[in-house]
């Protein structure tokens, strides 16, 4: 019988992503020079994404197939189909070779009224339609200067963890502080790895598998502050919003996060 001391169990790997959410941006002639760019780029390890308005979907699908980046859309309907006037199924998303949805950014939650649960819907729609949902979770100013982070975030995360069960390994969590995106202003390092710690927490006491389960952070991430964030132990890669349109930019993100 061997004497040697047991293996200590293999720390889960959770391989770094990075996302680019273009927002309500582009064109079909911008989206070409950036797509052409982001191509040339090599990326190692870094998972990399970039989430574009659905009417783009066709064109970024042909330009990017066959190369190393996956490609995503930025919402989802929560239903599968019918009289739902302007949305987009999963289901659809994913006839275009989709790999990501956005589900819950701050700006449909705020701009267009999404609650918690619907959030929560979307994320199920996009997992039944084999997509990964990228769940955004983050808490106003006001509200964590009121020392609420973690009841809001909490609160965000229960909702689908609640509503996902087992099924929440399938999702990508990205905490964005909504006074950080598209301000100027991020998260500290320090700030941003406590919430991303006690969102690990929290996924992992609803049931996720320990230590695989990727959370972005997302908020005026940079090439000049991305290195900082992305070396912290609970951060594993970045959402990125006005940085993504920028190819050098991105490139440069993508490559703090390896
Ligand atoms: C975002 O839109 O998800 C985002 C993080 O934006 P920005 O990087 O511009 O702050």
């Amino acid at each position: 019988m061997s004497t040697a001391p047991a293996a200590a169990p293999l720390a889960a790997h959770r391989r770094p992503l990075v996302v680019g959410n273009w927002k309500m941006n582009g064109s079909a002639a911008a989206n070409e020079v950036l797509l052409a760019a982001l191509k040339s780029a090599q990326y190692g390890e870094v998972e990399v994404s970039v989430c574009v308005p659905a009417l783009y979907l066709h064109d970024v699908s042909k330009a990017l197939h066959g190369s190393a980046i996956h490609w995503g859309a930025q919402d989802c309907s929560s239903h599968d189909a019918g009289a739902f006037t302007g949305e987009i199924s999963a289901g659809m998303l994913a006839e275009f070779g989709c790999c990501h949805v956005i589900v819950g950014h701050s700006e449909r939650r705020a701009m267009h009224g999404e609650a918690d649960r619907l959030v929560a819907e979307k994320a199920a729609a996009a997992l039944r339609h084999g997509l990964v949902p990228i769940v955004c979770v983050g808490e106003t100013l006001a509200e964590r200067e009121a020392g609420r982070t973690e009841a809001i975030v909490g609160r965000q995360l229960a909702a689908v963890t609640e509503l996902l069960g087992n099924r929440i390994d399938g999702v990508v969590v990205a905490y964005e502080p909504v006074w950080a995106i598209g301000t100027g202003k991020t998260a500290s390092p320090e700030q941003a790895q406590s919430v991303h710690a006690f969102l690990r927490a929290t996924l992992e006491r609803a049931g996720a598998a320990s230590g695989s389960l990727r959370i972005l952070y997302g908020g005026s991430v940079k090439a000049d502050n991305a290195a900082l964030l992305f070396a912290q132990p609970d951060i594993d890669g970045g959402l990125i919003g006005g940085a993504s349109l920028k190819a050098a930019e991105f490139i440069a993100i993508c490559s703090a996060a390896g």
